[in-house]
């Protein structure tokens, strides 16, 4: 199959990747021109496990780069991966999937009319959009009635740090369409990979990704307030909600306590469905209930530090993991970023160390001091913060002894050491 990819981002990238890798012809479209050339190079402009080497191995083969739309018009499945990133008001900026339907429909125009294509939406958008917005999008900029191009929705799941074996191993693939032929094309895309299809309407398919990541963080704000509770108690939320996870109607997955979720998607997720139950005049008080935890969390790390050291003015703050989560060197809306901030507010001195993100917490956060190790970041300093779970800082221990006195708060449980306090155990 020829597939297109409209996007080389996280999604995109790892999308257009692992297509290659299950053998198809793959055009990516990225408009970053610095990007497009890495990608065509075989380096990938992100970290995520495993894509170099499937990037090097598909790179200029049967994956292809390009910054022009040209060449999507010789291929029967175009996926679009474009950022959504939230507006100003809650609502997502849309304005990546306006202008990628244009482009699309602009490259379609002068192609045959023999030939068939199916557009299909894998950026998280608002229920109606693909509809509303981006069908006529392609339709009026290609001059072609939707008997020549047929239009699906099928959203993405895969976790950062384990994108490319989330994408070959998902839990389901939902597709949403209005006729058979279209979904068959699309599930024909996914052939070699096992994992339950399952078939919806167009809208019903953007509302199960929003469905989904409002699930995953009211688990997660439901844990770190059982947490705040237990840590009052003395009691180990950790054992709590190991046995709790256990439930079958539970399970186990995002109830680790901490400081929070942040990361690309699910804030910018549940802010847009509560934007849009708000548009439709329903007050959703659970999901606003949600997000006003997880913006309190991340400062009772900062309470706990004054409560440890006092007044933060002066005081060398290590800061150890800078990613949202690990295994990915992406900062957006990472708890660290809050936490940091809130540091310099209080005149604090920052040295941070991650192992992947230093450079992409440089670009929002330039004043503080980057580390090339947690030793580095830990000498003399007046407290340590462990704000992300990288496997290298679980056996941390002697290195603590480099700080002016070991101070350690972990806002994700990941040390093993004496002398550490958790977030909410
Ligand atoms: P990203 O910001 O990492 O990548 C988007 C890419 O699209 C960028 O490289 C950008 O330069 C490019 N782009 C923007 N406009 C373009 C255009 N008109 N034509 C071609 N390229 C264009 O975003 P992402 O994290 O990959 O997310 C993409 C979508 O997938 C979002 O809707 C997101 O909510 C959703 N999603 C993300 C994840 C995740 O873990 N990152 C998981 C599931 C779903």
């Amino acid at each position: 199959m020829r597939i297109s990819v409209i996007g080389g981002g996280y999604v995109g990238l790892v999308s257009a990747v692992c297509f290659a890798e299950l053998g198809h012809s793959v055009d990516l479209v990225e408009i970053d021109r610095a990007k497009c050339d890495a990608i065509n190079a075989g380096h990938p402009p992100i970290y995520e496990n495993g894509l170099e080497e499937l990037l090097s191995a598909h790179a200029g083969k049967n994956l292809h780069a390009y910054v022009e739309y040209d060449h999507i018009k010789y291929s029967d499945i175009i996926f679009i991966c474009v950022g959504t990133p939230q507006g100003p008001d809650g609502h997502p900026d849309l304005s990546n999937i306006i202008s990628s339907s244009e482009s699309i429909g602009r490259a379609l125009r002068d192609t045959d009319d023999t030939r068939y294509h199916v557009v299909v939406v894998k950026s998280t958008v608002p229920p109606g959009t693909t509809e509303k917005q981006v069908i006529p999008s392609v339709l009026r900029q290609s001059g072609k009635k939707n008997d020549k191009i047929g239009f699906a929705v099928n959203p993405e799941f895969l976790r950062e740090g384990m994108a490319v074996w989330d994408f070959m191993n998902p839990d389901r693939i939902v597709i949403g369409c209005r006729e058979n032929r279209v979904g068959d094309l699309v599930e024909a895309a996914y052939s070699g990979i096992k994992a339950p299809v399952i078939r919806t309407g167009i809208a019903a398919a953007e509302m199960i990704k929003y469905a989904s990541n409002a699930f995953l963080a009211t688990k997660i704000s439901y844990a770190n307030e059982i947490g705040n509770i237990c840590k009052k108690l003395g009691i180990d939320v950790y054992e709590v909600m190991r046995a709790v996870g256990r439930d079958s109607r539970i399970g186990p997955a995002f109830l680790n306590a901490g400081t929070g979720f942040g990361g690309s998607c699910l804030p910018k997720d549940v802010s847009a469905l509560i934007a849009l139950a708000e548009d439709l005049g329903e007050n959703p008080v659970l999901l606003k209930s949600v997000m006003h935890i997880n913006k309190l969390q991340p400062l009772r790390l900062i309470d706990l530090l004054i409560k440890r050291v006092g007044d933060l003015d002066g005081k060398k703050i290590s800061v150890l993991g800078l990613s949202f989560k690990e295994n990915t060197d992406d900062v957006r809306e990472s708890r660290s970023v809050v936490v940091i901030k809130e540091l310099i507010s209080r005149g604090a001195r920052v040295s941070a160390y991650d192992p992947r993100a230093n450079q992409s917490m440089k670009r929002i956060l330039p004043e503080v001091d980057y580390c090339s190790s947690a030793s580095e970041s830990l000498t003399d300093a007046d407290a340590c913060l462990v704000m992300t779970e990288w496997p290298e800082f679980a056996h941390l221990d002697k290195e603590f002894d480099l700080m002016k006195s070991r101070v350690i708060i972990e806002g994700r449980r990941i040390l093993s050491c004496k002398d550490r306090e958790g977030i909410c155990w």
